[in-house]
């Protein structure tokens, strides 16, 4: 049995002063800790990253299983601090985002909140990881799974794209030491076979909600910007293929189009980019 999270928050706080801008609330709440193992299923065969493990509260729990973790971690009084409780941990003491991430095929994780954009965006180029499950911001979370119809944007619609993801449980302030002022919730993600055209949509769906209240034959009549990252595809062939198609849903606004309808002007668009050779 480890020390438990009020221990480690504790033993950490008198070691060093909370850093508000690095997102340093720490989770002191052992059913949320116990929700995220479940949840994370991890077997000897699993090589799991924790971004952000703070005095270890997750990290311990993780370190009770048999998989293999790494961890990365930018604050380096807390690095040494893990360096001493948990002398095993492969930890990397750095910035998250700028860090090499080693070949992992989970992310278990009470991410800092204000890199949670950047965050999934590296997760999801990473093809080896398969499942998450992370904290995240109650705002955040429901932008991301599109729990509501105004919660439509490129975040969530994109990464429909790719993942699978699901609210698994409400988190409130209380659970933090010390307590934010934003609820919390824990997200799981799962990844899913791209479909054709995955890149295409994605840089239709960016530029459309870039001007959301536009409609988007507006917004997506200019080329958009990452159109020759697209294979196949540049500028002029993105104009006449524009040009050629005929899709009713170009007189809406965004929100209104289902990720089935994106895919669906993808591949008109395909369709006319590969007619005209
Ligand atoms: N996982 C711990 C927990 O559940 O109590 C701590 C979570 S706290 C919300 C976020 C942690 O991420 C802090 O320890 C902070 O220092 C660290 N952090 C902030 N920005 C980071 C970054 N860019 N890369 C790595 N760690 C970061």
């Amino acid at each position: 049995m480890g020390q438990g999270a009020r221990k480690l928050i504790d033993q950490l706080r008198m070691r060093q002063d909370n850093v508000k801008s690095l997102g340093q609330h720490f989770l002191n709440n052992e059913d949320v800790l116990d929700k995220t193992i479940t949840l994370a299923d991890i077997s000897g065969q699993d090589h799991v990253i924790e971004i952000g493990p703070g005095p270890g509260v997750l990290t311990e729990r993780l370190l009770e299983t048999d998989c293999e973790l790494t961890a990365i971690e930018i604050d380096q009084g807390i690095c040494d601090f893990l360096k001493h409780t948990f002398p095993n941990l492969n930890l990397i003491s750095g910035d998250a985002l700028r860090e090499k991430w080693p070949k992992v095929n989970k992310l278990v994780a009470n991410i800092p909140y204000q890199i949670s954009s950047p965050l999934i965006d590296i997760t999801t180029k990473m093809q080896s990881i398969e499942y998450v499950v992370i904290l995240v911001q109650e705002e955040f979370a429901e932008r991301l799974v599109v729990e509501w119809e105004g919660d439509k944007g490129s975040l969530g619609m994109c990464s429909m794209l790719d993942w699978e993801s699901k609210i698994e449980m409400r988190v409130g302030p209380h659970c933090f030491t010390p307590s934010p002022k934003v609820n919390s919730c824990l997200v799981s993600m799962k990844r899913l076979e791209p479909p054709k055209n995955s890149k295409l949509t994605k840089i239709l769906i960016r530029q459309a909600f870039e001007q959301r209240r536009k409609k988007i034959r507006n917004t997506l009549s200019k080329a958009p910007k990452r159109i020759s990252r697209v294979k196949n595809w540049h500028n002029k062939a993105y104009r006449d293929a524009f040009q050629s198609i005929d899709y009713p849903l170009l007189d809406c606004r965004p929100e209104e189009l289902e990720i089935e309808d994106w895919l669906d002007l993808a591949g008109l668009l395909e369709d006319a980019r590969a007619a005209m050779g």
